[in-house]
């Protein structure tokens, strides 16, 4: 049955915004696979005629999303940047975006590549300093765009000092909440009037599905969205709606077990002699501890390392070398990833801008899973081991 709003959030994630089917009373919500349904008379029908416009697989999740980040709506997308692209389409010529300089690299293709295009400017800023932050904003500010933590430094934005700012010179907040997960870190509740996740990464959980999600409690921009989300079309099927349910009602679990094992992996990588730095919001001389400690949960399962040898070479024999750590892109599936920030997803980004903001050649990301934590730490020692023996 429905949970209370007041529930808890293990509650939320198996009940929040459901109930059994109507129709049969089947207690998990069926897969329509259907483009189109019937009407009575012209006009006439039971709240949906076409799939685009709406399915209730895909509403079920909808509800289900704005529980989760204790939101009124959620509108699901067919990718986390399809969402971007709704948000940043309620914006006019000339409008300007506030970003974070430590953003995700697709989010800053899609500001600069795509909607710079259409008159959007944006501007990358360090959002770790408030009072800098206060002074850029001008009259064409309409938008701040918030990544907390960030990736690949895991670096911590004050998500209450932003929305404060932002509130009172009238410009809109989103938080891009991919890394932390709702069961982490609920912007909305800290004054965020959006939230956007891709729902590829800790949402779905097990690296089958491509989504995105927008949750708010605003109802004049929701209505703009579940407008955008029909007249541009970027929906997702009731396969993938169903498949992130069903990752959601683990989602409570996975990311506890996500933390616990990456608390275990930084001790470690702290006491090997190869391991330069790591970097991880739960270190209490992580320079923002304080601030992830008050608006997160725990510290999550993302840690990034480099290495007392910091060539490529050196990063290269240490991911060749794991046996559990798949390298690939993406994260927060149950699986444990690794990956190479420089040479993979911010390969983009000049070398020297990367070394300013300590992406080194050498800095290796990990996207910490659900397997056994002892299993996982000896596989990163006996990789750290083999990289040493070649070089
Ligand atoms: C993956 C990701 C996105 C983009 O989502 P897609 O589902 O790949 O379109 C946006 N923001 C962050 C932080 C991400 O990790």
């Amino acid at each position: 049955m429905k949970a209370a709003p007041d529930a808890n959030f293990a509650t939320q994630c198996i009940h929040g915004g459901l109930e059994p089917d109507p129709q049969t009373g089947a207690v998990m919500t069926p897969i329509y696979q259907t483009s189109t349904y019937a009407q009575s008379a012209p006009g006439e029908h039971k709240g949906y005629e076409y799939a685009r416009t709406g399915n209730p697989t895909r509403t079920a999740l909808q509800d289900n999303l704005a529980a989760l980040e204790k939101g009124k709506f959620g509108i699901c997308f067919s990718s986390g940047l399809a969402a971007m692209d709704a948000i940043l389409r309620t914006l006019r010529p000339g409008d300007e975006v506030l970003a974070s300089d430590d953003l995700y690299g697709g989010s800053y293709r899609l500001l600069t590549a795509v909607m710079g295009n259409f008159g959007i400017k944006s501007r990358f800023v360090d959002m770790r300093d408030t009072d800098k932050l206060a002074g850029l904003i001008t009259e064409e500010t309409k938008l701040l765009w918030i990544e907390t933590p960030t990736n690949p430094m895991l670096n911590i934005v004050d998500i209450q000092a932003l929305t404060a700012l932002a509130r009172k010179r009238g410009i809109l907040t989103c938080v891009d909440n991919t890394f932390a997960s709702p069961y982490l870190q609920q912007p909305l509740e800290m004054g965020a009037d959006l939230v956007l996740h891709s729902a590829t990464k800790y949402l779905g959980g097990h690296s089958d599905v491509v989504m995105g999600a927008i949750i708010t409690r605003d109802e004049e921009l929701a209505k703009q969205l579940y407008y955008l989300q029909n007249a541009v079309g970027a929906v997702p099927g009731p396969q993938d709606c169903f498949l992130v349910l069903r990752g959601i009602k683990t989602l409570h679990l996975r990311v506890q077990r996500a933390c616990e094992n990456a608390r275990h992996i930084v001790e470690v990588l702290q006491q090997n002699e190869l391991v330069a730095n790591v970097y991880y919001p739960g270190l209490p001389d992580h320079p923002r501890h304080e601030i992830a400690a008050r608006q997160m949960r725990d510290f999550g399962g993302m840690v990034s390392f480099d290495l007392k040898e910091d060539t490529l070479e050196a990063a290269t024999e240490v991911m060749k070398n794991t046996h559990y750590f798949t390298l690939a892109e993406s994260l927060g599936g149950v699986e444990s990833l690794i990956g190479h920030p420089a040479s993979m997803t911010h390969a983009s980004i000049p070398r020297e801008q990367r070394l300013s903001v300590g992406l080194t050649d050498s800095l290796i990301r990990l996207s910490v899973g659900v397997e056994d934590a002892e299993d996982l730490v000896k596989d990163l020692q006996q990789a750290l081991a083999a990289a040493v023996a070649v070089g």
